[in-house]
């Protein structure tokens, strides 16, 4: 695959912060729970927390090619710290697009120093259906009162700044919804359960949060009022992009690990490798890996070159995380026994991909978002 030198030369650096300082922290993160706080100084010092943020505003001026196949390295080792930079990225992206002068000067540069961000818009009542949202917001005087409770938000226990959707006409549907930048100390909001998950554990942390008379400035609103849905849509489709290199990574290491052990592991007098039904298995995968990172370049290049790409970014996330998740079975088959073993990889594999299929929009509404914008055609 040709890529630019600067495209390449994130993908070389992300591969080393990957196998120095990510891979040895592998198991102990998805053991132990506990979020890698030294781990993502070092990222944000490296800068990858700006590293899609232009450099006027600290950032490193990559594009989105370069953010997406860097973050394909960062999750071959670890989905989780792979999934923590898919939703900064999108709620700086989302800042970037939508924010005033001010928001951006004054967010920004923080954010790509080292201030995570988080994206607040599901809800304990659902999440695909993201107009019917419960959480309000009252204007008083020059501010909004915040009421409501917003569940799996990732990043919110660690960041300082996190983008809340809140109805501020509740009679209007998709049109009656806000987006309000919130920072984590503003008295009001709090960090209410930390969700106990199945995978993505310790480099990720997504929690519940409570919104109780929260007062923020009308400055604090990013777009207008009225605009909430617009701004959610728009950064869930550069969010599917970044979730999608999570998958890839997730795919490729299934791949190498299932490679390796299947030239290894013998049955019958002969590696299992020289039978075709494991070759099948292999073979799928590849196939799927090559179509998905030309379907990543391909929507990353049209977001850098400010084209449309709501259509394209769901289908590359319906066919990289659905890839994810048959390349992690397939290793676990191919594991055999021990692929059931917590003392073999294969299994966090297994259990990160399942997320990938649900999140920033779960495949099934994905795909009727796709139908019918087909048929809108
Ligand atoms: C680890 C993790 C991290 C997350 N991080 C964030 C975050 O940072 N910010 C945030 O706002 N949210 C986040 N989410 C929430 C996520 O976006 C939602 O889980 C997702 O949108 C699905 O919503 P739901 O869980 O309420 O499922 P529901 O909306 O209740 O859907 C349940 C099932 O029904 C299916 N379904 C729903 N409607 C239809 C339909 N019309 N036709 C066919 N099938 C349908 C869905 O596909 C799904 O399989 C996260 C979730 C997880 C698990």
């Amino acid at each position: 695959m040709n890529f630019t030198s600067q495209q390449l030369s994130w993908q070389i650096a992300a591969r080393a912060l990957a196998q120095d300082d990510i891979a040895p922290l592998n198991r102990e993160m998805d053991q132990s729970d506990a979020f890698p706080v030294a781990l993502f100084e070092k990222i944000a010092k490296d800068g990858y927390l700006g590293l899609p943020l232009p450099i006027e505003y600290g950032g490193k001026g990559a594009d989105m090619v370069s953010a997406a196949f860097a973050l394909v390295e960062i999750s071959k080792a670890n989905a989780a710290v792979g999934f923590t930079l898919d939703a900064h990225w999108l709620s700086v992206d989302t800042i970037l697009h939508f924010g005033t002068d001010d928001q951006k000067r004054e967010y920004l540069p923080k954010a790509a120093a080292g201030m995570l961000c988080a994206f607040a818009l599901t809800e304990p009542s659902g999440g695909s259906d993201a107009a019917s949202i419960q959480t309000t917001a009252i204007k008083d005087g020059d501010e909004y009162v915040l009421n409501g409770t917003k569940t799996w938000c990732t990043n919110s226990e660690v960041a300082g700044l996190v983008i809340v959707m809140a109805k501020t006409d509740s009679s209007r549907g998709d049109k009656g919804m806000s987006a309000f930048l919130v920072e984590t100390g503003t008295p009001g909001f709090k960090v209410t359960r930390k969700e106990n998950k199945m995978g993505l554990r310790g480099g990720s942390m997504s929690c519940e949060l409570s919104l109780e008379n929260c007062r923020v400035h009308e400055s604090s609103l990013l777009g207008r009022e009225g605009d909430g849905f617009l701004v959610a849509m728009k950064g869930l489709d550069v969010a599917r992009i970044c979730i999608s290199a999570v998958a890839i990574g997730t795919a490729e290491a299934a791949y190498q690990y299932a490679k390796a052990h299947a030239s290894k592991r013998k049955a019958f007098g002969a590696p299992i490798a020289s039978f075709q039904g494991v070759q099948f298995k292999i073979a799928d995968t590849a196939i799927g890996l090559q179509a998905a990172r030309l379907l990543l370049r391909d929507v990353a290049s049209m977001a850098d070159a400010g084209t449309t790409h709501r259509k394209e970014s769901a289908m590359l996330k319906v066919f990289a995380s659905d890839l994810a998740m048959q390349a992690a079975s397939d290793a676990v088959q191919i594991f055999g026994g021990n692929g059931f073993s917590k003392d073999y990889p294969v299994e966090q594999l297994f259990r990160d991909a399942k997320v990938l299929q649900i999140g920033e929009g779960a495949n099934e509404v994905l795909r009727m978002l796709i139908g019918r914008m087909s048929f809108a055609e």
